[in-house]
């Protein structure tokens, strides 16, 4: 196919695919950075596990935007059955939810979210995390979780993310790889 003029507004390719994720390939990881404009997504596969990949999960945070967290099924007789259980705690009393079906999330700014974990997976669904903010912001509430659940997150990587003035942010460790480019 001739190259064409808007050839770059089709993400086909994405230095993420590369990436080892825990829960299966990384369709596109993306922000203002990548393509002007945009707002931050991450969108992934999560592959069949018959146990939860993650201890405890993506534990509790916030954001400065609304997020949508997207689950979809790709049962082709049932859309919408997930072929998952997803946990997820609401709240700051961590109200339990356990998705099961294709289901949109809305988290509101500011809200406390997670820990967000796939329990167990028995057909391929598809993951969109969408930021609607033109990069990934975060920060981690570990004071809602227990004393164990705390001890078991590596917080190197579990870490604040370029929240807006007005948040204390952690101190970042020495070297922190996802600086500038969140962790999903
Ligand atoms: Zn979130």
């Amino acid at each position: 196919m001739a190259e064409g003029k808007y050839d770059k507004y089709f993400l086909r390719d994405s230095p993420w695919k590369e990436f080892k994720f825990i829960m299966g390939p990384i369709i596109q990881r993306m922000d203002s950075k990548t393509i002007e404009g945009s707002n931050f997504y991450f969108i992934h596969w999560v592959l069949p596990h018959s146990g939860p990949r993650m201890k405890v999960g993506h534990p509790s945070h916030i954001h400065s935007e609304a997020e949508l967290l997207i689950h979809i099924g790709t049962n082709p007789d049932d859309p919408d059955d997930l072929g998952a259980e997803v946990e997820l705690y609401m709240g700051p009393e961590l109200e339990r939810h356990v998705i099961t079906q294709t289901t949109v999330v809305f988290i509101p700014p500011n809200f406390i979210h997670a820990p967000w974990n796939p329990l167990k997976t028995v057909r391929p669904w598809i993951f969109i995390e969408i930021n609607q903010g033109l990069r990934h912001t975060e920060k981690f509430y570990p004071q809602l979780l227990t004393k164990e659940h705390r001890a078991q997150l590596d917080w190197n990587f579990w870490h604040d993310d370029a929240m807006s003035e007005g948040y204390t942010n952690m101190i970042k460790p020495e070297g922190w790889k996802f600086d500038g480019r969140g962790h999903g």
